[in-house]
């Protein structure tokens, strides 16, 4: 009798419905009754993992300790449960292909002719179980990518329908999230759109046991029944999702509506009052903010909000943590040149330069960094907004005018930021970069060592480049310290303004680190900083009127 529990989370009538964020609530939701839960998504595409990807096509990489490049769902499971993620968390078709073609090439498969089904779904299934096996969970949630019925999504389907058989019903289920669209013309809710889904479902050899649907508008009673009696799902499971102002109101709201109490009683587990008050205390605060700041997020990918995900969300953290509502106002950094940054930047709190690659923008940025260190607005660098603080003091501090990184000028004078000995030899692009979890020995007496309250930290990491050591003794000599380093290599991981209220650029991403539950306390003290600047800003200018 198998031990852990396997719920799969697929697609229906279209995408962006939220599945990531409702496989997330439902996890919470167990999770908070005292289950062992992890979440893992499955990807239809081709690419071995969305390290490659522009984030205009797929958002925001999100990275995990063990330097997985994936998908930006997996910062939504860590975000809500606060648990790190793997790389088995992420698993993609390019990924799958490629172990099952590996196999083939050893030999593995005997002679025999290596097909779709059994070979490409087995490796699914082991992907899928993998995590049964590990004995540590108690209910693996699997979110499979895409909408039923595309060509991509078969074998998983397939992979899906054969687990549900040899397990039963008991030990696996699926959710099928659908949407219902409302129709202004007739002024009703239409569910014919979800009633074909669950049927291409079912062509499939797959009966959902539970609907969440999305809507606009509350489900009815009469509603919810026809839904059920032309599906085949009781009413209980099906389960209303209504837009909620905010991703971190969907757990209570998928709580309100049993979810996780069918999940439970289809396992037969028992269910118990969820421990919420944490996850409450935070969105009251979120909620009921008693200052309002406004930051400045720099970036090239800005008119693409998932592309920052990660920095969003740890602004929503941090400002709840100081009880104060983060307005982030997205800059393009094409549109930046010294002559229009006070115009821009001016009425700011504070100012996030982000992280990025290539040339694109970078002027725009290094202009950013200059008025904002100039006019004392608390500044943080992440990764490339970092490397751009380096530029720019080396630039207008130290009088090196044509100083750069080697990335975007190979032959500059003066690269203060330069490729990695390590990435010298490297060719190919994909899983490359410095990633993962790396070290970092925080310097006493330093505004980090104050705002950690560590010597050691491990933060993760995602670049190929890095802050040059032989213009160190000029930087610290001038007032830009390093303040983190890493204990085995000697590379600078972040550095500081010593006569700045709050400038801070980092190497690594602590965007990927903040949760509900941990707030990232770099981004907890900048949006303290921004505060405490906006409140004798407001002094200053009731001082004057
Ligand atoms: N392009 C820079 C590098 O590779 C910064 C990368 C980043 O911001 N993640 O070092």
């Amino acid at each position: 009798m198998p031990n852990t529990k396997y719920v799969f989370v697929t697609g229906g009538v279209s995408s962006s419905l939220g599945k990531g964020i409702v496989a997330a609530s439902l996890a919470k939701l167990l999770q908070a009754q005292g289950y062992k839960i992890t979440i893992q998504k499955l990807d239809p595409y081709i690419n071995i993992d969305p390290g490659t990807l522009n984030p205009y096509e797929h958002g925001e990489c999100f990275v995990t300790d063990d330097g997985a490049e994936t998908d930006l769902d997996l910062g939504h499971y860590e975000r809500f449960l606060n648990v790190p993620t793997s790389q088995a968390n992420n698993v993609t078709t390019g990924r799958i292909y490629q172990s099952v073609i590996e196999q083939e090439r050893r030999g593995e498969f005997l002679g025999k002719t290596v097909q779709v089904i059994p070979h490409i779904t087995n490796e699914i299934k082991r992907r899928i179980q993998v995590f049964g096996t590990s004995g540590d969970y108690d209910i693996v949630i699997t979110e499979i990518g895409g909408t039923v019925g595309d060509i991509e999504s078969l074998p998983y389907v397939e992979a899906v329908r054969q687990i549900k058989w040899e397990m039963g019903s008991e030990n696996a289920l699926v959710i099928h999230l659908t949407f219902i669209p409302y129709l202004a013309a007739a002024g009703e809710l239409k569910t014919k759109p979800t009633q074909h889904s669950v049927k291409t479902l079912m062509e499939s050899g797959v009966q959902a046991d539970i609907l969440v649907c999305r809507t606009e508008h509350e489900l009815s009673d009469k509603i919810r029944s026809k839904i059920a009696r032309f599906c085949n799902v009781s009413q209980e499971a099906v389960i209303e999702s209504i837009d909620a102002s905010t991703i971190y109101d969907v757990p209570n709201l998928m709580l309100a509506e049993g979810l996780d109490k069918v999940v439970l009683k289809k396992f037969g587990f028992q269910w118990k009052e969820p421990e919420l008050a944490g996850w409450n205390k935070f969105l009251f605060r979120h909620k009921n903010p008693e200052n309002i700041i406004r930051i400045g997020l720099i970036g090239k990918y800005v008119e693409l909000q998932d592309s920052y995900k990660s920095i969003l969300e740890s602004f929503i953290h941090a400002g709840a943590e100081n009880s104060t509502a983060v307005e982030v106002e997205c800059i393009h950094s094409e549109n930046l040149e010294s002559g229009n940054v006070p115009s821009l930047l001016a009425h700011l709190d504070g100012v996030l330069v982000a992280p990025g690659f290539g040339e694109r923008g970078i002027e725009g940025k290094i202009a950013a960094v200059q008025y904002v260190r100039e006019h004392h607005i608390p500044f943080f660098g992440i990764c490339l907004g970092m490397q751009m603080a380096v530029i720019e003091f080396a630039r207008n501090v130290l009088n090196l005018k044509d100083a750069n990184s080697t990335e975007m000028d190979e032959n500059t004078p003066d690269p203060v930021i330069s490729l990695m000995e390590s990435q010298k030899s490297v060719s190919d692009k994909g899983g490359t970069m410095r990633l993962g979890s790396w070290e970092c020995q925080i310097q006493p007496d330093t505004l980090p060592h104050r705002i950690y309250a560590a010597e050691t930290i491990h933060e993760r990491h995602r670049h190929r480049y890095e802050f040059n050591d032989q213009y160190r003794k000029m930087m610290t000599d001038a007032g830009m310290i390093a303040s983190g380093i890493n204990p085995d290599t000697g590379l600078v991981e972040i550095v500081e303004l010593t006569d700045h209220p709050w400038f801070v650029g980092v190497q690594y991403h602590p965007e990927y680190k903040s949760t509900v539950a941990n707030p990232h306390p770099l981004f907890v003290n900048f949006i303290e900083a921004a505060l405490k600047y906006a409140l004798s800003n407001k002094k200053n200018t009731a001082a004057l009127n």
